[in-house]
């Protein structure tokens, strides 16, 4: 498979920020006990996924930002419409939504993480060359 050209297209498909190939979660998302699950390093370029222990720490503030904005976009579907039902129903709606897109929210909160502040940068020559490891 060729690589993406885009950044922001490899971003949205949850691939390596250097090779823009390999997947950056071990899983699919609908794997409900080990959606987050992501492997050591590229399996196609061999880039870490961690640059230093606790990075992902940073993706619960990404991931708050999406929590907000799916509360705010799903009270403001409920409300015009269902044309403002009762409040178990924005209770419940919204926690459903929510909890449905847990698995998304997670995944793009630490792409965008390592994206942004992983320090690594896209090239394109990068894919199937061996990993650093094997070389050693
Ligand atoms: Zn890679």
């Amino acid at each position: 498979m060729a690589p993406i050209a885009s950044d922001a297209a490899a971003l949205l498909a949850l691939r390596c920020p250097r090779c823009h190939e390999g997947h950056l979660f071990s899983r699919p998302a609908y794997h409900l006990t080990k959606f987050a699950d992501m492997p050591a390093a590229c399996p196609v370029c061999g880039q870490a996924f961690e640059p230093e222990p606790g990075f992902y720490f940073g993706a619960m503030f990404v991931s708050y930002a999406f929590s907000v904005a799916i509360f705010a976009v799903t009270t403001a579907a409920l409300y015009f419409l269902a044309g403002d039902p009762a409040l178990w129903v924005y209770i419940v709606g919204v926690g459903a939504v929510a909890t449905a897109c847990t698995p998304l929210a997670l995944r793009y909160s630490r792409a965008l993480m390592l994206y942004w502040f992983g320090g690594v940068h896209y090239q394109p020559g990068r894919a199937h060359r061996p990993a650093p490891a094997a070389r050693a």
